[in-house]
């Protein structure tokens, strides 16, 4: 699975750091976050003060790390970066905040991955700019207070589920990514195949879209394999032929689901009769771990309408059966 092109795994083939829209107006969709964000940061702006700490909470691909940037520069402040299983030890975090100037953007990807040792640090750092720290061991140990600047942390998560519930309550500003529609990925692959220099038709620019399962950087990935395909036939421009002739290769169905996806959509049926079927069962099943499987794989089958979350587990809906070109059960059949 490491071929995956719908993984979480953020090496090497995103769209380039050139790719990445670099302010609020040329990001494309989320319009009702990028409406508040664009308050608030004007707001903190005009008062000089740091913004208030922002969650964004939404599947991978969708921006958070972007939006994240693109925040910074629009406060005009430093952008630092990290991520919650990158800070081991407290002292990591605390020699990261002890580095912070004025108003800077710290980004932590990942915050529901943070040790308890780690998020004991954040609290009072969040809500009063200090740190709190031990030194030294045993009878001689005693405890220092640093006060720190006062920093916006913008952190990013892809399930709101697994934070303490204190750490979700030091966040002013919670913000949720959704997937994004046809027409707003039709316009991040164009401008992304603009970039590339790569000749795209309004047609194939659709194809893609339609076949990105809702998320920018999939588009990316998915242009940047058909401009493989394109360049290797020989074609001038790609047409909604040359995309779908290359997303067939690559196993991208019509309606963008990959082979995992549909592995776990026939898995469900074959093994399950569709279910109901628990999430630890169907990890053992197709031997993936269960937090892949609730990130990455199914928030879109639910988006889409294939798969329903019971209290007793997963049960595909009519439209997936018919999907895997079977006759649902009756009870479903709408
Ligand atoms: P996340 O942090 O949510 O996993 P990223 O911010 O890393 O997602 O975005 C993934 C890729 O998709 C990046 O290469 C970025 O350039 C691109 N991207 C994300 N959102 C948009 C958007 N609204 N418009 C254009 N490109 C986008």
């Amino acid at each position: 699975d490491a071929e995956r092109l719908i993984s979480a795994d953020k090496r090497g083939e995103d769209l380039d750091a050139t790719m990445r829209p670099q302010s609020l107006d040329d990001f494309v969709g989320q319009k009702a976050a990028r409406a508040n964000l664009k308050v608030f940061i004007e707001a903190a702006r005009g008062r000089g003060e740091a913004l208030d700490h922002v969650l964004f909470v939404g599947p991978p691909g969708l921006g958070k790390t972007t939006l994240a940037q693109i925040m910074a520069r629009e406060l005009g402040v430093n952008f630092r970066s990290t991520s919650g299983p990158v800070i081991a030890k407290a002292g990591d975090l605390a020699a990261l905040l002890t580095n912070l100037e004025e108003r800077d953007v710290l980004f932590i990807d990942e915050i529901h991955r943070l040790s308890p040792a780690v998020e004991e640090i954040l609290y009072p750092a969040m809500e009063d700019f200090q740190l709190d720290l031990i030194i030294g061991e045993g009878p001689a140990a005693r405890s220092v207070k640093i006060d720190l600047a006062k920093f916006t942390l913008v952190a990013a998560t892809t399930r709101l589920g697994l934070l303490t519930t204190p750490l979700r309550d030091r966040f002013g500003i919670p913000v949720r990514l959704d997937f994004y529609t046809t027409e707003e990925l039709q316009s991040i692959v164009t401008r992304g195949s603009r970039i590339l220099g790569m000749p795209l038709a309004t047609d194939g620019a659709e194809e893609i879209a339609r076949r990105a399962r809702g998320t920018p950087r999939i588009a990316g990935r998915l242009l940047r394999r058909v401009r493989d395909f394109a360049t290797v036939a020989g074609a001038s421009e790609v047409t909604r032929k040359v995309a779908d002739e290359a997303l067939s290769r690559l196993e991208v169905d019509a309606l963008g689901l990959d082979l995992l996806d549909r592995r776990y959509l026939s898995m469900i049926v074959e093994n399950f009769g569709g279910g109901p079927v628990g999430i630890e069962t169907i990890a053992a099943a197709l031997s993936e771990p269960r937090d892949a499987i609730e990130d990455i794989i199914e928030p879109y089958l639910i988006q889409q309408g294939f798969i329903q979350r019971t209290p007793r587990g997963r049960v595909l809906a009519a439209k997936a059966w018919r999907h895997m070109g079977l006759q649902p059960p009756k009870a479903l059949a709408e």
